[in-house]
C-alpha cells in the first residue's frame, strides 16, 4: 500500500473554511484533495446567497487564499463593504476555486458518505494511527468509490442538517405530514420562494440571526401587500441574544439586524409569541395550526399559511460514525470548545484563540473545523475558521511551532454576556470580565483595552471557565475568557 505520507490530505466540504484549508496545504506543498457535494464549491453559502453577511470583507477572507488569488491578479473587494452570500461566492470563493492550483484538487458532485481507517472499524486499536483513512465517496451515480487519505479535515458545515420545529429537538407531531408548508433556514422570500410568502400569513420559529433575517424580509415584503401577516414564536422569553448589542456591536450590521427586529415587534408589524414550545402541527383546510406549551398551558397559533423553522442547525455525525471522536456532550462541538461557546452560559460565543490541539480528536489525523467544529452552538465566525485551519494544516505539516502560535482577535458583540439569565429574569449584559489573557479573544480584548485606559472594563465575572451543569440553572455569573 502507498505510504501514509504520499497520500493526500482529504478535505470534506469546499465552503469558505474547507477552501482555506486547501489553500494552506497548497502553499505548504502538501498533496490535498477537496470533496464538495454541491455542483459548485460553496453550495451552502450559495443556498443562503440572498442573505447579507453581518461582517464586512475585511473579516471574510483567509490569508493563504488571498495569497493564491493575488498571484493570479485578483482584486480584493473593498474591506468595509458588506457582501451577500452570493457576493462572497462570486467575488471570492468562485475565483479562488478557479485558480489552477485549487481547480486541480477540487472535485464537485462528490459527497463523502462515510470515513473509516483502512481495515479497522472504530473498535480496533492496534496500529490504528498508521492506517490510512478511507473515504466512501459518491458521485451521485449509484456507485461508491473508496479513496485513501493520510489525514482528514472535516469542513462539511451544518447548513443541511436543520434543527426541527419540535421544541425538544425531535420532529413535532405532524411536522413531517405538513412538510409542504414548512421551510427550514432562511427562505429567499424576495426571490425564488416569493410566491409562497406574498400576501400570506407566516409563522417564523426561532430566536437567532436566521430568524431575524427572515422576519425582516417578510416585513419588507408585507409592506407591498398588506394582506400578509407575520407571527414570531420563540421557545425562550429572553431575546437579548437576537436583539443584540445595537450600536455597541463591533459588527454594525449585526447590531442593526437586532435593532431593526426589535423595532418591528415594537411597532406591531410582527406579533411576538415568546415562551412557546412547539409540540404539534395540525392541518386546518389549506392552512396549519401550531400547538405549543407555554407557561400558561397549551396555546395555539394560527391558522397560518407557512411556517419557517429557523431554529439552527446540528452537525451530521453519521459521517464520522466509524471514527473515534470526543465531542461536547450537548453541543456536539469539539470537546475543548464546548465550555467556551455554550449558549446556556454565553451570548458572545467568541472564544479564546484555538487551533489544532482543541480541534483534534482521539482519532489521530482527523480534525473537525469550520462551523461544524462549533456543533450546535450558533456563534461561529469565518475568521475563527481561517485561524483554525492555519493551525491544523501547520500541525499536519509537522510545523508545531506555527501550529501552536495561535492568534485571533474577533470583533466584539455588544451583548457579550456570561451570565445569561434564566428566562424571564433580568439580564446583566457587558462582555466577559476578569483579566484578559495575552492574545485574548474579542471580549477580553475590549475588556483589557478599557482597563488599560483606566476605565472599569466591560465585564463582571472571574476569568475562570464557567462551570457547566447538566441542569438548567447557572448558579453564578462567570467569566468566559
Ligand atoms: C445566513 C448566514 C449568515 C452568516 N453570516 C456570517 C457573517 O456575516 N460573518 C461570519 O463570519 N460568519 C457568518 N456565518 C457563519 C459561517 O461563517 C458560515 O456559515 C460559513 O459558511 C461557514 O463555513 P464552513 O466552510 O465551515 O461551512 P459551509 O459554508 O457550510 O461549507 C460546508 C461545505 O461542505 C459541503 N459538504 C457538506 N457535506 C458534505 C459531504 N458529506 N461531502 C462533501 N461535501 C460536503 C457543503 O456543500 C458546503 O459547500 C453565517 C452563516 C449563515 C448560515
Amino acid at each position: 500500500m502507498t505510504s501514509l505520507e504520499a497520500l493526500p490530505v482529504a478535505i470534506i466540504g469546499a465552503g469558505p473554511v474547507g477552501l482555506a484549508a486547501a489553500a494552506h496545504l497548497i502553499l505548504r506543498g502538501l498533496p490535498v484533495r477537496v470533496y464538495e457535494t454541491g455542483e459548485t464549491v460553496a453550495a451552502n453559502v450559495r443556498d443562503w446567497g440572498h442573505v447579507r453577511l453581518f461582517s464586512p470583507w475585511e473579516y471574510n477572507t483567509d490569508a493563504a487564499s488571498r495569497a493564491l488569488l493575488q498571484a493570479h491578479g485578483w482584486q480584493e473587494p473593498p474591506r468595509k463593504a458588506m457582501p451577500t452570500g452570493a457576493d462572497l461566492y462570486e467575488a471570492y470563493l468562485k475565483p479562488l476555486a478557479e485558480t489552477p492550483e485549487m481547480a486541480a484538487v477540487i472535485e464537485t458532485n462528490a459527497k463523502v458518505k462515510a470515513i473509516t481507517r483502512h481495515g479497522a472499524d472504530k473498535v480496533l486499536s492496534k496500529g490504528r494511527g498508521t492506517k490510512p483513512f478511507v473515504l466512501a465517496v459518491s458521485n451521485g451515480n449509484g456507485s461508491i468509490r473508496r479513496d485513501l487519505a493520510r489525514a482528514v479535515i472535516d469542513a462539511s458545515g451544518t447548513w443541511t442538517a436543520p434543527n426541527p420545529l419540535g421544541a425538544g429537538g425531535i420532529l413535532a407531531e405532524g411536522e413531517a405530514e405538513n412538510a409542504a408548508k414548512i421551510a427550514y433556514g432562511i427562505p429567499d422570500v424576495f426571490g425564488r420562494d416569493r410566491a409562497s410568502y406574498e400576501g400570506r400569513t407566516t409563522l417564523v420559529v426561532g430566536a437567532g440571526h436566521s430568524a431575524a433575517n427572515v422576519l425582516l424580509d417578510l416585513a419588507k415584503l408585507a409592506e407591498r401587500n398588506p394582506a400578509a401577516s407575520i407571527v414570531w414564536a420563540t421557545r425562550g422569553e429572553n431575546l437579548m441574544r437576537v436583539y443584540g448589542g445595537g450600536s455597541a456591536d463591533q459588527l454594525p450590521a449585526r447590531g442593526a439586524l437586532g435593532s431593526s427586529l426589535k423595532a418591528l415587534v415594537d411597532s406591531g408589524q410582527v406579533t411576538l409569541v415568546p415562551g412557546f414550545s412547539v409540540i404539534r402541527v395540525r392541518t386546518a383546510g389549506e392552512q396549519v395550526v401550531v400547538e405549543g406549551e407555554t407557561a400558561q398551558g397549551l396555546r395555539e397559533i394560527g391558522p397560518v399559511d407557512r411556517i419557517v423553522v429557523s431554529t439552527g442547525q446540528r452537525p451530521d455525525l453519521n459521517l464520522t460514525r466509524e471514527l473515534r471522536l470526543d465531542l461536547d456532550p450537548w453541543l456536539e462541538s469539539s470537546k475543548a470548545l464546548g465550555p467556551l461557546i455554550d449558549p446556556n452560559l454565553h451570548s458572545c460565543g467568541s472564544v479564546p484563540p484555538h487551533g489544532h490541539r482543541e480541534l483534534a480528536h482521539p482519532e489521530p489525523g482527523f480534525y473537525t473545523v469550520g462551523i461544524k467544529s462549533y456543533g450546535r452552538a450558533p456563534t461561529f465566525l469565518m475568521l475563527t475558521g481561517y485561524e483554525q485551519v492555519r493551525s491544523v494544516v501547520a500541525a499536519i505539516a509537522g510545523d508545531l511551532a506555527a501550529a501552536d502560535d495561535i492568534h485571533l482577535v474577533l470583533p466584539e458583540t455588544g451583548v457579550c454576556s456570561t451570565n445569561l439569565p434564566v428566562d424571564g429574569a433580568p439580564a446583566s449584559s457587558g462582555c466577559c470580565g476578569g483579566p484578559a489573557p495575552a492574545k485574548a479573544d474579542a471580549c477580553c480584548a475590549a475588556d483589557a483595552e478599557a482597563k488599560a485606559e483606566g476605565k472599569s472594563g466591560c465585564g463582571c465575572g472571574p476569568a475562570a471557565a464557567p462551570e457547566r451543569t447538566v441542569t438548567e440553572k447557572v448558579a453564578e455569573p462567570a467569566g468566559c475568557c
